[in-house]
């Protein structure tokens, strides 16, 4: 800073600089010249295909939040040094962007996403900014790709079709100096995205039917720990699970069951990335729903929430009482369950898949649980949760707020 006269000197010194936060009335647009073509929605294959444009802002410690911009989609120029690649300074978030009754776009309670953001970027010690700024521009960047969120032919919303929409945040500090980055770039891409787990209509052409996944059990490879990062979405988290998530595929796996081991229990964590819930019967004929508690290595995910919210206040939700709790569970809990005939579901949820079934679980020594098949593949509580969800965010009903128009 230079160093001027009088009252100038005065003021510097005795006020912080605040850098300058993100401005999204600065925002410069330059649209592509020529635009793709829009695939056929069945043609599509979850995370594939990107639009024209992206959301690009970057922090310089110098100069603050840069001049939004929407522009073509394109490559980064990074220094190889960049502390995003040697030291992995990189999260991002997950949400969608569905077209409602009046085809305009719809995201599903984006406010939770920045708020998990924010988190994240705080536990990387990257430099942070308004997120009610960055939700204003995400929102104008999915106006500019609404052409991409996927529709039938007639140009109405195909439902269980959105745009999925990727905030990411990676630190460019140029040193190889182990510590924070205080150099970044925040960008938001997006891609057109249908049903995660192709709907099958060939087993016995059941309409609806969902292929509920299978899941092998883990606990050599533990994806989370108490004290760890297993709560927000760094991309840390993920990688060191391709190694495990292949293991399983080669054994005919779908998914993992992330497990931790405390002493001689054996916990359950999460499915994939996704959270984990089990419905069991009651001795009264109500049914639990479960899902393990926010103890710090479980990512609190916003369809989790939400699927909580509504089993205790959406009476209407399903034709048997549910009660929603969060208490941790175990594999002995669930074998015993299963034996006594009180497993009903398990299913894994999130914003990609929103509601999976899942119909067996194995285990290293050949031991496998296996949960009662339903004729629809997905068993009716995980069923009612997702039609009500997908309703929700498709805008066909209108909950508390959650649906908020772009
Ligand atoms: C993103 C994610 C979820 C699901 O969170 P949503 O907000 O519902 O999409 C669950 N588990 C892990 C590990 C995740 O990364």
């Amino acid at each position: 800073m230079a160093i001027e006269k009088g009252n100038a000197v005065h003021e510097s010194q005795s006020k912080p600089v605040v850098p300058r936060d993100i401005d999204p009335s600065k925002l410069k647009m330059t649209l592509s010249p020529s635009l793709s073509p829009i695939p056929p929605p069945t043609s599509l294959k979850f995370g594939e295909q990107h639009t024209d444009h992206m959301l690009v802002i970057s922090y310089d410690p110098k100069t603050g939040w840069s001049d939004p911009e929407i522009k073509p989609y394109g490559n980064f120029e990074i220094d190889p040094m960049s502390s995003c690649f040697q030291y992995a300074t990189n999260c991002f978030e997950g949400m969608k962007a569905y077209l409602g009754p009046n085809s305009h776009p719809l995201l599903f309670r984006p406010t939770m996403n920045m708020a998990r953001l924010t988190s994240s970027v705080n536990r990387l010690s990257l430099p942070s900014f308004s997120t009610t700024a960055f939700l204003s521009l995400i929102k104008t960047l999915v106006l500019t790709e609404k052409r991409w969120i996927p529709r039938d032919p007639a140009g109405n919303a195909l439902t269980g079709y959105s745009l999925y929409v990727r905030p990411t945040m990676i630190g460019t500090k140029s040193s190889l100096g182990v510590g924070p980055s205080d150099k970044a770039i925040l960008y938001v891409i997006c891609s057109p995205t249908g049903p995660f787990f192709p709907l099958e209509t060939g087993l016995g052409n059941v309409p609806g039917y969902i292929k509920p996944v299978s899941l092998l059990a883990v606990s050599e490879h533990v994806r989370a720990w108490p004290g760890g990062t297993g709560a927000h979405k760094l991309a840390l988290n993920y990688s060191p699970g391709f190694l495990t998530q292949k293991d399983a595929s080669e054994k005919g796996y779908d998914q993992i069951l992330w497990l931790r081991k405390e002493g001689e229990e054996e916990i359950i964590m999460e499915v994939g990335a996704m959270n984990f819930f089990v419905a069991v019967k009651r001795d009264d004929g109500d049914i639990d729903i479960i899902t393990p508690p926010l103890d710090g290595t479980i990512l609190p995910g916003v369809t989790r929430a939400s699927i909580l919210e509504l089993a205790k206040s959406d009476s209407s939700l399903f034709s048997t009482k549910l009660h929603p709790s969060e208490s941790q569970l175990t594999t002995a809990q669930l074998k015993q369950w299963s034996s006594s005939g009180k497993l009903l579901e398990i299913f894994g949820v999130g914003t990609a898949a929103i509601v999976a079934p899942i119909a067996l679980i194995g285990f290293q020594q050949g031991e496998k649980i296996t949960v009662p098949e339903y004729e629809q593949g997905i068993g009716p509580v995980a069923s009612a949760i997702r039609t009500r969800i997908l309703d929700i965010q498709e805008g066909r009903i209108e909950w508390d707020g959650w649906a908020v128009p772009c």
